[in-house]
């Protein structure tokens, strides 16, 4: 009944993405200031009638603050209570529907040709993270190498995947919690912080702290390894790789192996792109000690500019220990810091052709709009491949759409996998739009007006 009624709806759906071409969407002539951001037609174009309704349902869901709060209880009772069949069925019709790409290529494949008929690109994210506190699998598999070399064989595969499905463009993420212990990481990250240097490498580092064993020096080696083959493959498929950037108490090693891939990789063109997250009180020092490092050094660096996903957790800890909270002390401090270091970015940016590369990663509204008139300001147009603007699937799709439809550089970050994987995912998604609900308000208010103009 629900497959009859999805196949039915996609069809029409595939007739009103026909109309919406040929009532030309895509308007490269308009100027920034006439991109509108409430244009039910441009943002839910692609969508059909029954993706619209599960697209507000979900929304809906997401307001309700104690169903969010125990999503995760629930969702692990009623995977017990329903089976495996009836709850992946029920989480294809709601919250894995709609902030998930799909399981593997297959289904992939139809949604890359999709968005891409609007001028939207996808970045492909294989879900796989762990965690020192919270991944007590992961943890205790420790001494296990090969639940991290699997993941470095479906990190290969998922740069094959996104190669084959989008050619040139093909940008995929990844984050190193899924390629060594994270308690190693721990040891690493606190290696770094007691002797940083510039002129070691990590592993040189690594090798000289009393703080690390044998042991766990050759996790750290392997590691590197693996880190490695995964660029050297994103180098073969001439593609590009996001390193997400995780909890503080990792990314100060995270970083600083980044930047040495930079070095090796981004030579002729920028392969490897580091996230910087504004959230936390020592990034614009970061971007700005980074952007003098590549000018002296001549590689280039691809910026991913986000506010940061871990605050209540680094908060949390901030106070556990007893130590400095790493976080700006309000939302606005957070702000002014994206929007400077973009600022700084873009102007280096223009003065070194091709050095230097900017994604806005944010469902802000108003910095999406600050970047746009920061780029007017500074004469940079939409098509001199300087900046790029990316959202995560099934959210704000009212920026990423209008955006692509005036020719800028627009994504959607795609995770995909199997439903089980996905599920930390789903429930991060689903707290995310809770603690935005202005957000969430505005994405459930224009699914719902889309879907009353398509009765
Ligand atoms: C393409 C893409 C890739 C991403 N990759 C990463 C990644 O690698 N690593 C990562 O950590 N995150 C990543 N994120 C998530 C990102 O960091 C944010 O959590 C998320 O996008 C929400 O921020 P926003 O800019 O979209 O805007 P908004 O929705 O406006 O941000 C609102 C949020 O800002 C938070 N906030 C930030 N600083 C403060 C503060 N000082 N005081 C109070 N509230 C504050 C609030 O919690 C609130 O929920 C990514 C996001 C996207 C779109």
């Amino acid at each position: 009944m629900l497959s009859k009624l999805i196949r039915r709806n996609q069809s029409s759906s595939v007739v009103f993405i026909q109309q919406c071409m040929r009532s030309s969407v895509l308007n490269p002539s308009r100027t920034n200031d006439e991109i509108r951001f409430d244009s039910i037609t441009t943002a839910y174009g692609y969508k059909s009638k029954y993706e619209l309704y599960r697209g507000w349902a979900v929304f809906k869901l997401c307001s309700y603050t104690s169903l969010v709060n125990r999503l995760t209880q629930l969702l692990n009772i009623s995977r017990t209570i329903l089976g495996r069949s009836v709850f992946e069925s029920i989480m294809r019709s709601t919250l894995y529907g709609h902030f998930v790409a799909g399981t593997d290529k297959s289904e992939l494949k139809p949604i890359v040709e999709r968005l891409s008929q609007h001028g939207v690109k996808l970045i492909l994210d294989y879900s796989m993270e762990s965690d020192v506190a919270t991944d007590h699998l992961v943890t205790t598999a420790q001494s296990n190498h090969s639940i991290y070399d699997e993941n470095l064989l479906k990190s290969l595969k998922n740069v094959q995947t996104a190669s084959e499905l989008s050619g040139s463009s093909a940008i995929t993420a990844i984050k190193f919690t899924a390629f060594i212990s994270p308690d190693v990481l721990q040891k690493l990250n606190q290696a770094v912080e007691q002797h940083p240097s510039d002129q070691q490498s990590l592993f040189e580092l690594a090798s000289k702290s009393s703080l690390i064993s044998k042991h766990e020096l050759i996790e750290i080696e392997h590691f590197i390894q693996r880190i490695n083959r995964i660029v050297q493959e994103v180098k073969q498929h001439q593609g590009r790789v996001f390193i997400d950037a995780e909890q503080s108490y990792f990314q100060t090693a995270i970083h600083k192996l980044v930047l040495e891939l930079q070095e090796l990789y981004n030579r002729d063109r920028i392969i490897v792109y580091n996230t910087y997250q504004c959230y936390r009180k020592i990034t614009l020092k970061t971007i700005q000690n980074d952007l003098a490092r590549a000018k002296t050094k001549g590689f280039s660096i691809g910026f991913k500019l986000v506010r940061g996903a871990y605050m209540d957790q680094e908060r949390k800890r901030a106070v556990e220990l007893n130590t400095n909270d790493p976080i700006h002390p309000n939302f606005a401090a957070t702000t002014q810091c994206y929007h400077q270091a973009f600022k700084e970015i873009l102007k280096d940016a223009k003065n070194h052709p091709n050095q230097f590369h900017v994604f806005v990663a944010s469902h802000n509204e108003d910095t999406v709009k600050f970047a746009l008139r920061t780029m007017d300001e500074m004469n940079v147009k939409r098509n001199d491949g300087l900046v790029a603007f990316a959202t995560l699937f099934g959210m704000c799709d009212y920026l990423t759409f209008p955006l692509a439809a005036v020719g800028y550089d627009a994504y959607k970050l795609a995770p995909y996998g199997p439903i089980d994987r996905l599920l930390p995912y789903l429930t991060r998604r689903a707290q995310e739009n809770r603690a935005i609900f202005a957000k969430a308000e505005k994405d459930r208010q224009l699914h719902y007006k889309a879907l009353r103009e398509r009765n």
